[in-house]
């Protein structure tokens, strides 16, 4: 399959429309960029359900607030494009802010109270910057499939409950946390850690194992957490919140079934998230 790059809506057309004509099942896999092992398998997974897979890169300014990193976020086309090709991508939709967002764009799409807890909570705003963008990427590309990753759990809910309030007839699929062989999550953010933070890193994940083992072996979740917590700060984290939730609705729970075990701490200047299954 011939590989393209696109770096406009119309060009992006140009190249699904040949597929779609061909009858072709497309995937579509979300991405701002700065691409690591984390984000190959998500096009991995998404080539193994689909023939053509096209893997969008937008640092999308919505989804940044006036304090946060967008300026500094790392960017780098070239290689990420490299690592696409690699990993079996055939399109890269590479879009400019105009492209996305032309003069006198306006519309939001608000995530809701599922927006509002755990992250929103810490970073207003910025599940209605996702939704909005993911919502506009959907409806460009039309893919029979989306891949989200579970390193991001809210966000792969929020989504999840975006295409289905809005009638976005496509199939979320969650993929898999990929982690450095030390346990830590893999993120375009690890980049920032000093070498110290970068040796602390690996504990966010090591305490949410031991918490969700605690919970799951019949502890009382207000204690397990309160002792997660404790124990990441003495790591050197500054807890912004360590919560069990129900894994669908993201509505606390005092019980292991079908549960989630989310975190969001900052090691010096990096915050950090991480969850896992428990029960
Ligand atoms: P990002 O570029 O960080 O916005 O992430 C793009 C997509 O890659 C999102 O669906 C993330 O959840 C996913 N992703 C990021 N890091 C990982 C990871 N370590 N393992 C699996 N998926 C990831």
């Amino acid at each position: 399959m011939q590989f393209t790059i696109a770096r406009d809506m119309e060009s992006l057309q140009e190249a699904l429309g040949g597929l779609l004509r061909a009858g072709k099942r497309l995937a579509l896999v979300p991405t701002m960029g700065a691409l690591h092992a984390g984000h190959s398998s998500l096009i991995e997974l998404a080539k193994n359900e689909a023939d053509a897979v096209v893997t969008s890169i937008f640092v999308n300014p919505k989804q940044f607030a006036p304090n946060e990193d967008f300026d500094k976020y790392p960017r780098s086309l070239e290689a990420d494009i490299e690592v696409i090709r690699k990993a079996g991508g055939s399109i890269v939709y590479a879009p400019s802010s105009e492209d996305l967002y032309p003069e006198g764009f306006t519309t939001s799409v608000s995530a809701g109270a599922l927006g509002d807890m755990l992250e929103g909570q810490f970073r207003p705003g910025f599940f209605n910057g996702v939704a909005t963008v993911v919502a506009k990427l959907l409806l460009r590309t039309l893919p029979h499939i989306a891949v989200f990753g579970e390193k991001d759990y809210q966000q792969l809910c929020v989504i999840r409950r975006v295409v289905e309030d809005l009638d976005i007839g496509v199939e979320i699929i969650g993929a898999p946390t990929v982690r450095e062989p030390d346990g830590l999550a893999m993120s375009s953010r690890n980049a920032y850690l000093s070498q110290a933070e970068r040796a602390s890193a690996p504990m966010l994940y090591e305490i949410l194992g031991h918490v969700g083992k605690s919970i799951s072996g019949g502890s009382p979740v207000k204690s397990a957490l309160a002792q997660g917590t404790a124990g990441l700060t003495k790591a050197g984290f500054k807890v912004d919140y360590l919560e069990l939730r129900d894994a669908d609705t993201l509505e606390p729970v005092q019980n292991a079934d079908n549960a989630r075990l989310l975190a969001a701490a900052w090691l010096g200047k990096t915050r950090l998230i991480d969850n896992i299954g428990v029960g």
